[in-house]
């Protein structure tokens, strides 16, 4: 059995080998290192990385970011998803303003908005060479197989823990957690891992049993359910009305067309009317429908149906929604929306088809 040293720098040698060119990589500015992480978490890599460079073009320090408008950060992260990352990430910046005069407070830093032990962990190890393992479910994968552990990682954190904190290279703690998390990455994939190449085959369980696909465990998961969605297009002249959604729960802060969700025993166009109604007040007349687009979220996936409505009465409020606006269908790339609704924007015209 090699020792755990052996084990840590075999790994941080086939890191420096192997390791992926990434504009935060090498970069030990904080603020740089924890919008990374933000950024990365349940996204992929190639993904972030044009995000990435253009937050920091917009938002050169902290401060830019403290001072933007809420609509500023979600135009920027529009399309990235997880959007409570960006507001959280938001506030906790105006909060080192405020209350930590710029700095990002070291001690506290658990404390800010949206910081958790994942990314407590990341920012500690690779900004400030904290001897403390990150784990996520890369490295989760891959310990699960190195250990052959009998029970769904979740369930195991502890066991993972406590055999990374004995294997991390206390000199380089964040190269580690970062090798960790590039051997899931790229080497312990989920399916057909290339154990090969990989520089723990000689101490992996799983490897030496010849039985690799058979971890990590996995939880039962529930089938994910399908919601029918209805939205209307309303138009006023050669306006129409978008809302914003509340800054809590999915999506929070997006703009989007109003409309909502189809109730059994009844129709697209009847629930169009309806929540329209109930969330901004005004009566439309339907005019025509647009098409259906699907859309999958981490826990649930849409079928929605998108109608042309003309405006007939009332005055717009935000009654389940905190801003409403009157805009020209070319002013629409100026507000983020959510990817569902960019799926049938190409549908809208630019002015009212019924003037
Ligand atoms: S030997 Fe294979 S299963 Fe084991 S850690 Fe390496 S890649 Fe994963």
């Amino acid at each position: 059995m090699k020792s755990q040293n052996d084990i840590s720098n075999q790994l941080i040698t086939w890191y420096n080998n192997n390791k992926q060119s990434m504009p935060w990589r090498d970069d030990k500015n904080i603020y740089h290192i924890w919008l990374s992480e933000i950024m990365l978490q349940q996204t992929q890599i190639n993904t972030v990385i044009p995000y990435y460079t253009q937050w920091l073009k917009q938002f050169p320090t902290i401060n830019d970011v403290a001072s933007a408008s809420e609509d500023d950060i979600l135009k920027l992260w529009e399309g990235l998803g997880y959007y409570s990352r960006a507001l959280n990430f938001h506030n906790a910046c105006k909060t080192i303003i405020e209350s930590y005069d710029g700095e990002i407070p070291k001690k506290d830093f658990i404390k800010l908005k949206g910081v958790g032990p994942y990314i407590d962990a990341a920012v500690r190890s690779i900004g400030y060479h904290d001897v403390t393992p990150t784990i996520d479910g890369n490295v989760n994968r891959v310990v699960s197989r190195l250990l052959c552990l009998k029970k769904p990682p979740q369930k195991e954190h502890k066991k993972i823990y406590n055999f990374l904190i004995q294997i991390i290279n206390p000199k380089v703690p964040g190269d580690f957690n970062q090798a960790m998390m590039d051997l899931g990455r790229n080497i312990c994939k989920p399916k057909k891992p290339s154990c090969l190449q990989c520089p723990l085959s000689t101490i992996c369980k799983a490897y030496k049993k010849d039985s690799v696909n058979q971890y990590p465990m996995k939880i039962k998961t529930k089938k994910i359910p399908n919601i029918n969605v209805a939205v209307g297009i309303i138009w006023k002249k050669n306006n129409i009305l978008i809302a914003k959604r509340k800054s809590q729960g999915l999506l929070p802060g997006l703009w989007e067309f109003p409309g909502g969700k189809v109730n059994h025993h009844e129709t697209s166009a009847d629930c169009v009317i309806r929540e329209i109604y109930e969330e901004t007040g005004v009566t439309v007349e339907l005019k025509s429908f647009i098409t259906n687009i699907k859309h999958q979220y981490s826990h649930f996936s849409i079928s929605l149906d998108s109608f042309h409505c003309i405006y007939k009465s009332g005055t717009p409020e935000p009654r389940q929604c905190t801003d409403i606006k009157w805009i020209k269908p070319t002013d629409i790339p100026k507000f983020a929306f959510p990817k569902a609704n960019h799926k049938f924007m190409d549908h809208i015209p630019i002015n009212n088809p019924w003037l």
